[in-house]
């Protein structure tokens, strides 16, 4: 028999109210299936990446306290003690599980070479050098040393570096340390501006 959502809900709100006139409270019953879902999972608290605002979450990870247990991030909720958001989410916020737990993440480098249209799998190790390789000969061969006056600016502006929004203030300083005091790279920007 097909039941549509309309009549489940309205049947189990008839029987909830059927019980309840029948004297059993249900307040115990629907207070454990609310605990149930988080009451064993490792809460962590991050920030949301999908807008400026950077509103707080808690993240509630399953199975992360057994050796053999692949964590899973069963929910994801408001911090109600983070002074932006104080518990809310919007709409999109609110669906920040599906980011995480999300077959369709990408989890491996892939490269696709100038003038090709294939995209290929290639090993962590493997960017990594390559991005420094590529930073190498850019500032190698785009460095401004002096402006017109002939003043030192040491301004590199073909590189371009951009932060998370859950990177902290620590992390951010030692971003522009590392790339505008170090290399001399100018345009440094941040997700959580955009
Ligand atoms: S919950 Fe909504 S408003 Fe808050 S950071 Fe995420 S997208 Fe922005």
């Amino acid at each position: 028999m097909h039941t549509s959502r309309r009549e489940f809900l309205k049947g189990a709100t008839t029987g909830g109210v059927a019980l309840s006139v029948l004297g059993f409270d249900l307040t115990a019953a629907m207070a454990q299936v609310r605990e149930l879902k988080i009451a064993r999972t490792t809460e962590t608290r991050s920030t949301c990446p999908y807008c400026s605002v950077s509103c707080g979450v808690i993240i509630h990870t399953l199975g992360d306290r057994s050796r053999n247990v692949t964590p899973t991030v069963v929910h994801v909720e408001g911090d109600p003690d983070h002074p932006i958001n104080q518990g809310t989410l919007c709409p999109k916020g609110i669906t920040l599980k599906q980011n995480i737990v999300n077959d369709r993440r990408l989890t491996k480098v892939l490269y696709r070479a100038p003038g090709t249209r294939a995209w290929q799998e290639r090993p962590w190790d493997w960017a990594v050098d390559r991005i420094a390789r590529l930073v190498k000969d850019a500032r190698d061969r785009d460095l401004i040393e002096r402006d017109a006056r002939g003043r030192a600016i040491n301004a590199l502006t073909s590189v371009g570096v951009i932060g998370g929004c859950t990177d902290t203030n620590e992390i951010n300083y030692l971003l522009v340390k590392a790339f505008r005091a170090g290399l001399g790279v100018i345009p440094i920007e941040q997700q959580s501006r955009i």
